[in-house]
């Protein structure tokens, strides 16, 4: 999953990014509202969380611009505290959720997780898929209970694969979603963690669809409806 940052606040904006990397996000970060607003129209984020405050560009502008133009992400949006108004006239514009500030971590965190879950249909924060689970609170993931030990680049991988699991989600669409704008982007590594994922877990319940893109599935209860 990645996620955009914009907030112009130095300390609060390294603390955010750091926090989020440490959780397994990539994460693209912007210190003012024109920055913020082109990366949120040119890149695929699966969360935003976007200050109010900013200088160039208000938060409800840069907002509204991307509603404007039919940017649907889950938009997290950061109030002052006393400001009610800020959070009826962002909510209004199309914000998903808001967190006042001061918050702590631990809450902007959750709410970013239940956005990435709402996003994908998932109502709970653990994710089954046969007998591999996966726990979004811990970043944990267990094949029949037991912990599977994976680097930060498996781990998004196969938390992107299972949050969108039963889906055929192609190569550009994860090198998209796995990698922030400054990584060397390329899609011939993801077939290398896939390769590495398949030893980690049932090497078939990642099924490549040869021209497409790769599938997650249980493989013990086949959806009929794939196979027409
Ligand atoms: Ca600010």
């Amino acid at each position: 999953m990645r996620i955009l940052v914009v907030e112009d606040d130095k300390d609060l904006n390294r603390q955010l990014v750091s926090a989020l990397t440490d959780s397994g996000y990539a994460v693209d970060s912007a210190a003012d509202g024109e920055e913020g607003y082109f990366l949120g129209d040119t890149e695929p984020y699966d969360v935003v969380i976007l200050d109010i405050g900013l200088p160039k560009m208000d938060g409800i502008s840069v907002l509204e611009q991307w509603r404007r133009a039919n940017r649907v992400m889950p938009v997290i949006i950061l109030t002052a505290r006393d400001r009610w108004s800020d959070k009826v006239a962002g909510m209004d514009a199309g914000a998903d959720d808001y967190v006042a500030k001061p918050f702590h971590m631990e809450e902007l965190l959750a709410r970013v997780r239940a956005q990435v879950r709402r996003a994908t249909g998932h109502a709970k924060s653990e994710i089954e898929c046969g007998p591999v689970r996966l726990d979004t609170k811990a970043a944990r993931v267990t094949y029949d209970g037991q912990q599977v030990k994976l680097t930060s680049h498996e781990y998004r991988l196969l938390a992107y694969l299972m949050h969108h699991n039963g889906r055929v989600v192609s190569r550009t669409e994860l090198v998209e979603h796995l990698y922030d704008q400054d990584f060397d982007r390329d899609s011939n590594t993801i077939e290398v963690f896939i390769g590495r994922l398949r030893k980690k877990i049932p090497s078939d319940m990642i099924e490549t669809v040869r021209g497409l893109g790769y599938r997650m599935q249980a493989k013990a209860e086949p959806q009929k409806s794939d196979e027409v």
